[in-house]
């Protein structure tokens, strides 16, 4: 399987869900839905699936108004390493949140 990283780095390809929507589980999207949902956010199972971040088709409704990923599309970038800007100012608020998704981006700036 093509590994998919988002345009925040995030590997979509080992993403809940993604490996729900591609297998379609009608109910693991649900449990997904659920658990990814709190007191101030609430989704809809309709809203989970997702075939990935800078992938033409179906996007989770939060990823899909993801300010990191609008900028990066609007560039035309497959992800934000290819950006002069990397780290900018919302990247870098995403990826002191998740240091995984900032060593998938600074491997691919690596063999660039
Ligand atoms: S874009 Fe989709 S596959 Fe990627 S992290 Fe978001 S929900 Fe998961
Ligand atoms: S400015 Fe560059 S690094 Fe920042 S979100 Fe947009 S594409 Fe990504």
């Amino acid at each position: 399987m093509k590994k998919i990283i988002a345009c925040c780095g995030i590997n979509c390809s080992e993403c809940p869900a993604y490996l729900a929507t591609q297998k379609d589980d009608k109910e693991e999207i649900k449990k997904i839905a659920k658990n990814w949902s709190n007191e101030s956010m609430s989704f809809k199972p309709e809203e989970m699936y997702c075939d990935g971040c800078n992938v033409e088709g179906r996007h989770f409704s939060w990823c899909e108004k993801c300010d990191i990923r609008i900028c990066c599309r609007e560039k035309q970038f497959e992800n934000c390493a290819y950006c002069k800007d990397y780290i900018c100012d919302i990247l870098k608020n995403s990826l002191e949140k998740d240091p995984s998704a900032k060593k998938n981006l600074e491997e691919i700036r690596k063999n660039l």
